[in-house]
């Protein structure tokens, strides 16, 4: 039993006995005062009944044997007691055998005194000897008071019996009342447990559970609202979770950084992309932003709209791993009815679009830089000649250096158009079975001129033997033929250049290694840079354009492999690429 039934039961059973106490304490009196009513008026009458039969008798001690015969055959026929007492109260005979009356004692009975004073008494008292109380009805005659009395021993028997009949009465009520109570209890109970096991459940989170409707009552009523609010609270539960769902991957799929801020200024979510961009991790969550980015311009983005104030496309520079990275950010403040909630804040990368921008700005300032030079020696000459046309040795030594100059413009530009034809999307590769020993073969002719005049050598090592290729020829040719002008340009006189192919797996590698100059490390990793040279006026000397190794580098991209370059100053370099599946 719950505390609660308990203590309306216990105020249910106090309500009960005190009106049953109440109910006893009037009724008895009621019927107490009833039958006393009763038995005087028997009193009166007895009296009545009796005393015409003492009419005429002498009342005095002398004669008390004699009346006492008399009240004791009065008394044969009636369960009452008859008294005889002479006008100064004093008792003379009396019906109960063996019994004194009441030996003359002062004060006198109050029933006598008040008969001689008023005529007539009753009074209801205890009798010395007796258990119960008597009720006696004296009155005054003309030389005597005559008194009938009686005991009430019959009714309080009788008020006894009452009161157990009214107590077993209460008793059986409140045994009924007990059972009937229990049982509905029971049922209360039972549902009140279901109730409560169905809240811990939705305090858990298990909405789907139902409550079993068995009555049409109260609780079959509230079970019914009970049911309605887990299904409410299911499906409104549900949508949120689909909702939250749907928002978590389109957060953890964004290429963008998002942080959200509560308001305190705090990180409360970020997403992967954030992750990547910072390195965060969990113990970030809690912290203000500064505290894991390090980042002023940042904090001021943040405390702005933080503020209440949206912040669009800020662009934040910063250094991460040692490297630049530029980011665009974004803040947008949130709150809710009134007070601030805090702010999202979204930044994406755009340090490579940054590069790119600069690698165009350099590429065009380099270009330019690169036409002019050639141009304004030609116009430089041409201007000379028309001028002032000198002897036909110097108008030929004039003519050379245009035909120098032009011939670099034309390098250039051919070079220029070459890359930017592999770096559009419309370059289509065209593959072809050759022999490798004859592709080398072929480039290497092409270049007996240059290497004619340097007195140097090409060795070739194709292994295996007769080892066959299948991929762009094109490309290969202009590869090989760029590295190895190279290695002829800053190759020393008369060494050699050898030129290999090998097989490694389904890859064709090769190298090109020459015994020149070679390049200081600090250059290594730069010199696939379009416009990049470690000497500029050697190249320029050379005839180079500074665009060879750049093409050489996309081509082999193209045909999806990689290059890879190893020297040593004054000891020579070597260039080594690999051409994926192209062993036939
Ligand atoms: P260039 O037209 O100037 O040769 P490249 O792109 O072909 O331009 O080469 C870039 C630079 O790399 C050259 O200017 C040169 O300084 C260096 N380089 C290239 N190949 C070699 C090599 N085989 N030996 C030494 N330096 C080289």
């Amino acid at each position: 039993m719950t505390r609660l039934s308990g203590k309306i039961l216990l105020a249910y059973f106090g309500a009960i006995l005190l009106a049953v106490i109440a109910g006893d304490l009037l009724l008895i009196r009621f019927l107490e005062n009833l039958l006393l009513a009763n038995a005087r008026q028997d009193l009166q009458q007895e009296w009545i009944e009796s005393y015409p039969s003492l009419q005429g008798a002498v009342v005095a001690p002398s004669r008390a044997q004699e009346l006492r015969g008399k009240l004791e055959k009065l008394a044969q026929d009636a369960s009452y007691r008859f008294t005889l007492f002479d006008l100064s109260g004093t008792p003379v005979a009396d019906s109960r055998p063996g019994e004194p009356p009441d030996s003359g004692r002062l004060p006198r009975l109050p029933e006598v005194s008040q008969a001689l004073q008023n005529g007539q008494a009753f009074a209801l008292r205890a009798v010395p000897g007796e258990t119960s109380q008597w009720l006696f009805f004296a009155k005054l005659t003309e030389d005597a008071v005559f008194r009938v009395g009686a005991s009430t021993s019959g009714i309080a028997a009788l008020l006894n019996r009452v009161r157990l009949y009214l107590w077993l009465a209460t008793g059986l009520l409140l045994a009924g009342t007990w059972l009937f109570y229990a049982a509905l209890l029971r049922r209360a109970n039972e549902a009140l447990v279901r109730f409560r096991k169905m809240v811990r459940g939705f305090e858990q989170g298990d909405y789907a559970q139902r409550f079993l409707v068995l009555s049409g009552d109260q609780v079959g009523e509230l079970g019914e609202s009970m049911n309605t609010l887990a299904k409410d609270l299911e499906s409104k539960i549900r949508a949120l979770a689909e909702e939250r769902n749907r928002l978590k991957a389109i957060l953890y799929t964004m290429q963008e950084g998002v942080i959200v801020l509560n308001a305190d200024g705090n990180i409360a979510l970020f997403n992967p992309a954030m992750r990547r961009l910072f390195g965060l991790d969990e113990s970030a969550l809690g912290k203000p932003p500064i505290e894991v980015i390090r980042n002023a311009d940042l904090q001021g983005i943040v405390d702005e709209s933080l503020a209440g104030q949206a912040v669009e496309s800020r662009e934040l520079r910063v250094i991460r791993g040692g490297q630049e990275r530029f980011l665009m950010v974004q803040a947008t403040p949130f709150s809710g009815k009134s007070e601030p909630l805090g702010a999202i804040i979204v930044m994406y990368d755009v340090t490579n679009l940054r590069r790119l921008e600069r690698v165009r700005r350099d590429f065009v300032a380099n270009v330019s830089h690169e036409l002019k030079t050639p141009l304004t020696s030609i116009q430089g000459y041409v201007e000379t000649l028309l001028d002032a046309p000198g002897d036909a040795q110097q108008t030929r030594n004039f003519l050379s250096v245009i035909d120098a100059n032009s011939r670099r413009l034309g390098k250039l530009i051919e070079d220029l158009l070459r890359l930017s034809e592999i770096e559009s999307q419309a370059f289509i590769l065209r593959p072809e079975v050759f022999s490798a020993a004859e592709l080398i073969g072929e480039v290497v002719a092409l270049h007996e001129g240059l290497l004619k005049r340097k007195d140097m050598r090409v060795e070739t090592a194709v292994m295996p033997e007769g080892l066959r290729l299948r991929s762009d020829r094109m490309a290969l040719t202009h590869i090989l033929g760029n590295l190895i002008e190279n290695a002829v340009k800053y190759g020393k006189p008369g060494t050699s250049i050898r030129v290999a192919c090998g097989q490694e797996g389904g890859d064709a590698r090769f190298s090109v290694q020459d015994q020149g100059i070679g390049i200081a490390p600090v250059h290594l990793e730069r010199i696939f840079e379009r416009f990049y040279r470690v000497d500029r006026s050697r190249s320029r000397q050379e005839g180079g354009t500074g665009l060879g190794l750049a093409i050489v580098k996309h081509l082999v991209q193209l045909l999806g492999g990689e290059i890879e370059v190893e020297s040593a100053e004054e000891v020579g370099t070597t260039f080594r690429f690999s051409v994926p599946h192209s062993i036939v």
